[in-house]
């Protein structure tokens, strides 16, 4: 989808396709807010809006490249990466941003993950985890707490989930933060800085998904699960990612565990190509 922001008119409303609306999200569903936080994001970076490609994958996350008004891609399930880093090394100028779920980040796409971490590939990853397969039916997911019930485990999961900010931070990527939809404003910072930083960010944003996870988990409604993203929470900038656990209850921490410089692929592309050509 090609779509250009009105300079002139910078209201939230001109990065949405209203002609899209109603969504199909749930009342209390976090996608919302966190795609809120994007859009607010955008703005604070400063970076030209006509630059960003937004890609997503499938899933109720993967919806939101189709609601703003960037140029946006709805790919394949798993596959929001590979097509993210086609679209950077063909446009070294795009500022890339990947937005989409735990299921599709994680489980199918969860080896594109590590990769483009390794390769240190420039783009901003922000994934929303809810514990769960949402669109699909509340499966059972990688990131499904050990003990949650999801509708292929009812009984509880007895599968040790990731935690996915260790996962990215030992696999190289060089900015990596979690928040949850009840801190937005630390979240919108976060999205600013990982868009104006090069190399691979990763920005971890815990969300309620009422319909199923908190259903199931007999976790109440979404301002229910907000609730208690205040109670559990604590945020500890600079906390080693190893201890990240996200447990069924119990505290939370979030923050920015990752900032650091390294060379991305594209300045080890642009040294071989020299060395190639016979320049060094
Ligand atoms: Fe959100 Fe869950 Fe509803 Fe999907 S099923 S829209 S993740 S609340
Ligand atoms: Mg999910």
């Amino acid at each position: 989808m090609t779509s250009t922001v009105s300079v002139e008119n910078n209201s939230m409303e001109s990065y949405l396709r209203v002609d899209r609306m109603p969504h199909i999200w749930c009342a209390g569903c976090g996608i919302g807010p966190a795609a809120g936080s994007f859009i607010r994001a955008i703005k604070r970076s400063g970076v030209n809006a006509d630059t960003i490609a937004l890609v997503s994958g499938i899933g109720c996350t993967g919806r939101v490249a189709g609601y703003i008004k960037l140029d946006s891609f709805h790919t394949t399930h798993g596959r929001a990466l590979p097509f993210a880093t086609g679209l950077k090394l063909g446009n070294p100028d795009l500022n890339v941003v990947v937005f989409s779920g735990d299921g599709d980040i994680a489980a199918i796409g969860g080896n594109h993950l590590i990769h483009s971490a390794r390769r240190n590939m420039d783009m901003t990853v922000i994934c929303i985890n809810n514990f769960i397969y949402g669109m699909t039916g509340g499966q059972l997911g990688p990131t499904t707490p050990l003990d949650a019930r999801s509708s292929t485990s009812p009984y509880g999961n007895l599968e040790s989930p990731f935690n996915l900010i260790n996962l990215v931070s030992a696999s190289g990527a060089t900015y990596v933060a979690r928040w949850t939809v009840m801190h937005l404003r630390q979240l919108e910072r976060s999205i600013a800085e990982a868009m104006s930083k090069p190399g691979f960010s990763f920005i971890e944003v815990l969300a309620p998904c009422p319909t199923l996870y908190g259903r199931m988990n007999k976790q109440g409604q979404g301002v229910d699960q907000l609730r208690s993203y205040q109670e559990r929470c604590v945020v500890r900038n600079g906390a080693d990612p190893k201890d990240a656990d996200i447990g069924l209850s119990g505290p939370i921490i979030v923050g920015k565990f990752v900032d650091t410089n390294r060379p991305t692929f594209w300045d080890y592309h642009t040294k071989m190509v020299g060395k190639a050509q016979g320049n060094r």
